[in-house]
């Protein structure tokens, strides 16, 4: 089964992976400021989150690889604040 796991100290927050994950794996944590891990169950392993959190914050393991989304060029242009 997936494991996912997220760098607390790394995330910076930007709302990316929950915004683009297909299965709703992420919810964010308005106190914390935070990304958190609520339905892990449901990660299908498309790594679109892990590519692209901007902080490398997000990690994988025991997953297999199927169709990502990370490249929607309409998505894609909210990335250039961290560009
Ligand atoms: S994409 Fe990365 S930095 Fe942004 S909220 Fe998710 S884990 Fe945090
Ligand atoms: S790998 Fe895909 S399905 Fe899994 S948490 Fe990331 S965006 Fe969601």
């Amino acid at each position: 089964m997936i494991h996912i796991s997220i760098h607390e100290q790394a995330c910076r927050g930007c709302q990316l992976c929950a915004d683009i994950c297909p299965t709703k794996v992420f919810t964010y944590d308005t106190s914390l400021m935070k990304a958190i891990i609520s339905h892990e169950e449901d990660c299908i392993g498309c790594l679109s989150c892990s590519y692209l959190c901007p902080s490398g914050a997000l990690h994988h393991t025991d997953h297999h690889v199927v169709k990502n989304f990370y490249h929607d060029l309409e998505f894609l242009s909210r990335m250039e604040k961290f560009l």
